[in-house]
């Protein structure tokens, strides 16, 4: 392994923009597979994917999630998806990660909501002295404004390991306006938020970013798709963006790496996380992002540790900024 690598894979490192669905190892969504219908199914999408355009391998994720969604059954299996993303993240030299996830029941409605967030959480604890982990509760583009009320009320009843709230799933569905007056108790509940910006090379949806930018986030995910005018506008009033390198080349088809808008902000040192949005689903980890990152761009190690020592102000659990800094100087004092 050459040096530069190594150095990426032990970098202590801070996930601020990672679905638990879609962390999923590939040996475990298999066999939870449960008929081979779907595993064909799967088989399909994967080989699909290779050949789609921005909206058909958007589609081809969210046919993923759906199937996945539909054979996680019960809450024994999320903490196992729970427990192996920890571990895995752990192995990756992750320090601090938020997970985000849509709360979901079971049986029914026999099993809550509530009980889905609590597994995750009890998850989490049980690896509190090896990875902090939060949680964030994502909100559904497909969901009603009363759902996604339900949705604020279980982050704030889960505070504070529930740090803050997410707007993710099909970006064809341009809900944002709708559920703006969630998005606003959340806010004034001192709450913070991250959106799901600018997936779609579409009219609708840059429309979308301009009321987007309005509200102002606490933090933009990806960012893909955007005007010079909403560019600068995220510039100037230095709204944090989470970018996820593989995913965001594989949805929005660039030839490679060096096409992608990191470089334009963090050439302007704007506030930036680096994250793997998916990284069972998309077969990436935050140590291989980092680096095909800094080999794309010909950043230098001491650049690396400078981004990843700002990325720890992004945290929405202020309390551990102090603790993921402190890791960081540490680990530069021995290399
Ligand atoms: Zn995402």
């Amino acid at each position: 392994m050459d040096d530069l690598r190594r150095f990426c894979q032990l970098l202590p490192k801070i996930e601020l923009h990672a679905h638990l669905n879609g962390c999923i190892r590939t040996s475990t969504f298999r066999q939870l597979l449960s008929s081979t219908a779907d595993q064909l199914r799967l088989d399909a999408l994967d080989k699909e994917f290779q050949s789609g355009d921005t909206h058909a391998r958007m589609a081809n994720v969210f046919e993923k999630f759906a199937l996945l969604r539909s054979c996680v059954t019960n809450l024994d299996e999320i903490r196992r998806i729970t427990r192996e993303t920890l571990e895995d993240f752990i192995t990756d030299h992750i320090i601090y990660v938020e997970l985000r996830t849509r709360p979901r029941s079971f049986d029914n409605g026999a099993i809550p909501m509530s009980s889905y967030v609590e597994a995750i959480l009890e998850t989490m604890k049980q690896y509190e002295n090896q990875i902090c982990s939060r949680l964030i509760l994502s909100i559904d583009r497909t969901q009603t404004v009363d759902q996604a009320m339900e949705t604020l009320k279980l982050a704030e009843r889960y505070r504070p390991n529930v740090v803050g709230l997410d707007l993710s799933g099909d970006p064809n569905v341009k809900s944002f306006e709708h559920f703006l007056p969630v998005f606003n108790l959340a806010k004034q509940m001192n709450l913070s938020t991250t959106i799901h910006i600018g997936e779609l090379p579409d009219a609708e949806c840059l429309r979308e970013n301009d009321l987007i930018l309005d509200f102002k986030p606490s933090r933009l995910g990806h960012f893909n798709f955007r005007t010079n005018e909403q560019e600068q506008r995220v510039i100037k009033e230095q709204i944090p963006l989470e970018i996820c390198p593989t995913s965001n080349l594989l949805t929005m088809k660039l030839a490679n790496l060096t096409e992608h808008h990191f470089n334009l902000f963090h050439t302007r040192r704007h506030p930036l996380a680096i994250c793997t949005d998916d990284s069972g689903l998309m077969d990436c980890c935050l140590s291989s992002e980092i680096y095909d990152l800094v080999q794309s761009f010909r950043i230098t190690k001491e650049e690396i540790c400078e981004l990843m020592l700002q990325t720890c102000n992004l945290i929405f659990d202020k309390n551990q900024i102090d603790f993921c800094q402190t890791k960081l100087k540490e680990f530069l004092t021995n290399i």
